[in-house]
């Protein structure tokens, strides 16, 4: 990183392991994936390895539109810990394929006066380096219009 980037803000990032390593890192391909049971398609999150609906194994990630909706949001104005500027947008949006997968978010690229409620938002990943490894952590923007 050279001195004229402005660094990511600080998060508390989350450990890597072999079953969320796709939820992760899919942002390097710009991909939100989510573990997928590929015998009944249900998706699976958090990550766990055993389908919770028909308990079979055979779980892998696949990669969905990053599509999603705000179902709930609150604007924080308060610097609690290291974290980006506020005021920000912190959110739980519902991914498009499955609304029954919440992702606690923040929303980012507007104003935190104009989300709301129904928002249809979409995925853009921020770059977190993490030792030699990095991380891309899922933020929501504005959905672009469809055509
Ligand atoms: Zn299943």
């Amino acid at each position: 990183m050279t001195d004229s980037e402005t660094p990511p803000p600080f998060r508390i990032l989350p450990r890597l392991t072999d079953l969320n390593r796709d939820f992760w890192t899919g942002g390097e391909h710009g991909e939100l994936r989510f573990l997928r049971c590929q015998d009944c398609g249900t998706r699976i999150h958090p990550p766990v390895s055993v389908c919770h609906k028909d308990h079979s194994k055979n779980v892998k990630a696949d990669a969905v539109s990053g599509r999603a909706t705000v179902a709930t949001y609150t604007v924080n104005h308060q610097m609690w810990m290291p974290g980006p500027e506020v005021p920000y947008v912190v959110a739980i949006v519902e991914i498009e394929e499955d609304p029954t997968i919440r992702l606690t978010t923040n929303i980012v690229g507007c104003a935190p006066e104009d989300v709301y409620i129904g928002m249809p938002v979409e995925v853009v990943f921020e770059k977190q380096p993490d030792g030699d490894d990095a991380i891309w952590l899922p933020l929501f923007q504005p959905a672009a219009e469809k055509a």
